[in-house]
């Protein structure tokens, strides 16, 4: 018998009364036009509830510690168990938290190495870079160590008697060193000097000289520029430096390789230890798929057991598709999407069951071909016994689903309502926006458009990448495909924008960190809507400022007040003096088209467009908000609450008048509905129309049939990848034989 999670009227945000049961221990799939209200279901509803029960069963007395947990607006949300939700929040944890840590795989590769390393250096700690016990002393068991990087500071068509010595927080004591030393030709160029010259010039250290100074003979000992440099600045606390000098000396400073353990983190008795003839940072530095084969093949019997549980959790790195990465990359460099399915695995290892597992579309950065490992996953995490609920817009994950929830039918007010559930057969027969997306799918371009000119990328070898050229058209749009880790976002995020600066940049990060930005405050249309409530009232502009004397004071304006807690999130409370409104009750008395400056901020894109129709400036700004999607986020709502693709719409927003421009963005269909993704295409193709050139990394096949040109890059990921395998139009990709991508087109 299928038990369910039920919830009745549930009304977050546009939720309209919302009533609906899930099934337990299946996969089910949200999905729905973004805005429609699948989030203020799955996370402001579901996951909030299951988080306040659980803080329900702490004591009383730890309770008195600890927010009052909102409860979700709903009658009732019934049957719920423990959530776990594994979002897209991009892993940080800074140089000590890597792939290998945060999947506890490198704890077991510890393991291994205390029983059947050889010689052995002690226990698991002994293995540990996060532990002093195992760590390099050298550099605390970072791999890095700051130092200094530039040579800026030569001018090598000068000779030391010239002045080439440049360092601007050297004083003239520290410069006249050099040339008193009788080390070196004074007059010789440094473009002149030798190799030995140079790296004592640069290195020289401890060598004691003699100089002539004010009539005196004064004992000196020698510093190179760099050796002088780092011992002076580097090696002490650079907070004991001035401000003005620690600005001077930034430039010059960047995180190197540790000289001492080359990057492997661990002490000489650590490195020393091996099996097989690997240590463990040689392991940790393989690709999981490499390092896959190689445990596979150790066959000491004492160490059985370990093996296999690494054979296990290893596997299940290459099942979802990221082989190509190895334990020691650090988590901060992996995107959202990489981040996400490195949790992923996590949780497969975890033996808890009867767990509510929350996904935010984990299908973002997956190659068509790699879906169905997704789908696998998702479902050994059911199969195990627990609750997939799966916020998703793949239409190859939807199908892979045991219940289907269609929210909508539009977005904001228009939506809030739940317009199907049931199978993925009954939902392509339905007639919804998903149902009827499903069926049809976007036809292959024909009439592309003609190049104006070229952009060219040469050699670009950043990390996978074979010394590629490529050239991107001008004028069109062009699509950078190829499976994760080919190398598309090492093309265009290190490569291209780096020769090419000028290029705009439309990514998912978040935008702005202050808690008073808006959608008002971002578009300026805060600036109009300050000046008009101004003159319709004959009062100062300023008094609408959140940060004036107009602000309510209890709050700053920002409507709410943050509670710190140590050891949770800072939690957020409605402020009580204005009861969110921000605004002091006498600046709340002046009205605008009979609005006061709090409902106007309460209002949508799309209700505020209609309210000033007449104040074309206004109007202006918020069209663009309205021609991306986003018509239905509230003038007010805090750009902190904004997820990453719709970040990167508002920001795409605020870009859209600017003409004969290079336009670059990472995935943008991410958080996007198929139909959200028709109206997505028509923005990019009014943008190319204008004369601007669109760069898109995209898997979206939509996206794909409608560019220009397509760039796909592979074979595979990582050292497989990194080769062009196909340029040209999507017809043509179609027919390539080679390309991953083009089997998906057909
Ligand atoms: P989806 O997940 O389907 O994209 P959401 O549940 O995030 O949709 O949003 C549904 C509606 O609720 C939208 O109009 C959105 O702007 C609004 N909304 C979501 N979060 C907040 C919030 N924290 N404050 C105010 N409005 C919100
Ligand atoms: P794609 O964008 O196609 O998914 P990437 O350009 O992100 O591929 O990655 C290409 C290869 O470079 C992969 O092997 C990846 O692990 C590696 N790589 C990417 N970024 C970094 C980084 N910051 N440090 C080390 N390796 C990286
Ligand atoms: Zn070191
Ligand atoms: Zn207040």
């Amino acid at each position: 018998m299928t038990e369910f999670i039920s919830i009745r009227g549930a009304r977050e945000n546009n939720l309209k009364d919302v009533t609906l049961q899930i099934p337990k221990r299946k996969l089910t799939i949200f999905t729905g036009v973004s805005g429609s209200g699948k989030s203020s279901i799955v996370f402001d509803t579901l996951a909030t509830e299951a988080q306040r029960q659980l803080y329900e069963n702490f004591s009383l007395f730890i309770r008195n510690f600890l927010p009052k947990y909102p409860q979700p607006d709903a009658d009732a949300i019934e049957n719920l168990t423990m959530a776990v939700i594994v979002d897209q929040k991009r892993l940080g944890g800074g140089s000590h938290s890597t792939v290998g840590t945060v999947t506890d795989i490198h704890g077991v590769l510890r393991l291994l190495f205390s029983r059947v390393g050889k010689p052995s250096a002690g226990g698991a700690i002994a293995y540990s870079f996060n532990d002093p016990r195992g760590a390099c002393p050298d550099c605390n068991g970072l791999g890095k160590k700051v130092g200094v990087v530039s040579d800026d500071f030569l001018d090598m068509s000068k000779s030391l008697n010239e002045g080439a010595v440049q360092v601007p927080f050297f004083n003239d004591w520290d410069v006249q060193a050099y040339t008193l030393s009788g080390f070196f030709d004074n007059d010789k160029k440094l473009s002149k000097f030798t190799k030995d010259e140079m790296e004592l010039l640069l290195h020289g250290k401890d060598r004691k000289f003699k100089a002539q100074f004010g009539g005196k003979t004064i004992n000196l000992t020698y510093a190179g520029v760099i050796a002088k440099i780092e011992r002076s600045y580097v090696q002490r606390d650079i907070k004991t430096l001035s401000e003005r000098t620690q600005k001077a000396v930034m430039p010059y400073l960047k995180p190197r390789e540790c000289p001492s353990c080359k990057g492997a983190r661990l002490n000489p008795a650590a490195l020393a230890s091996k099996i097989n003839g690997h240590n463990i940072a040689e392991l940790s530095s393989m690709e999981v798929g490499e390092l896959l084969k190689v445990v596979r093949a150790i066959k000491e019997p004492k160490a059985g057991p370990i093996v296999n549980a690494l054979v296990e959790r290893l596997q299940a790195i290459v099942d979802i598709g990221l082989e190509y990465l190895s334990l020691d990359r650090e988590t901060d460099t992996l995107s959202g999407g990489e981040s996400q399915r490195v949790r992923m695995v996590k949780h497969l290892g975890s033996s808890l069951v009867d767990v509510m597992y929350i996904f935010d579309e984990p299908s973002v950065g997956l190659h068509p071909r790699d879906v169905h490992r997704l789908n696998e996953l998702l479902g050994k995490l059911r199969d195990k016994g627990n609750t997939v609920i799966v916020v998703e817009h793949d239409p190859a994950v939807i199908e892979a689903a045991d219940h289907i929830v269609d929210v909508g039918p539009g977005a904001g007010r228009s939506g809030g309502t739940i317009v199907f559930e049931g199978t993925y057969e009954k939902l392509l027969k339905s007639d919804t926006l998903t149902g009827r997306h499903l069926t049809q799918a976007l036809p292959i371009k024909k009439d592309v458009r003609k190049p104006t000119g070229q952009l060219r990328i040469k050699n670009a070898r950043a990390n996978n990448l074979k010394s590629i050229s490529v050239d991107i058209p001008k004028g069109v749009l062009t699509a950078v495909t190829g499976v994760a880790g080919s190398g598309k976002s090492s093309l265009i995020n290190d490569v291209f924008l780096v020769q090419h600066p000028d290029a705009i940049v439309i990514d998912q990060s978040a935008v702005g960190t202050s808690t008073r930005s808006n959608p008002a405050t971002y578009t300026g249309v805060m600036d109009d809507l300050r000046k008009a409530f101004a003159s319709a009232n004959k009062v100062d502009a300023g008094l609408f400022s959140f940060n004036s004397k107009g602000a309510c004071e209890a709050c700053n304006g920002s409507g709410v007040v943050y509670t710190d807690l140590s050891f949770l999130d800072a939690f957020k409370s409605p402020c009580e003096v204005c009861q969110g409104r921000r605004f002091k009750d006498d600046v709340l008395a002046y009205k605008l088209d009979g609005k006061s400056i709090s409902d106007v901020l309460a209002m949508t894109v799309a209700q505020a467009v209609e309210l000033f129709q007449k104040r074309k400036e206004i109007v202006r700004k918020l069209q663009a908000m309205h021609d991306v999607g986003l018509a239905y986020l509230t003038l007010g709502q805090p750009l902190s609450t904004l997820s990453g693709g719709e970040c990167q719409r508002i920001k795409l927003a605020s870009e859209l008048h600017k003409d004969g421009s290079v336009y670059v963005m990472d995935e943008p269909t991410t958080g996007l509905h198929m139909s959200d993704i028709t109206h997505l295409m028509g923005i990019i193709d009014r943008l190319v129309d204008g004369g601007n050139t669109v760069i898109v990394i995209e898997h979206n096949l939509d996206v794909i049939r409608s560019a220009d040109w397509i760039i796909d890059l592979g074979p595979e990921g990582g050292s497989k990848g990194g080769e062009v395998i196909f340029e040209g139009t999507p017809a043509e990709l179609v027919k390539a034989k080679r390309s991953l991508t083009g089997q998906y087109l057909r």
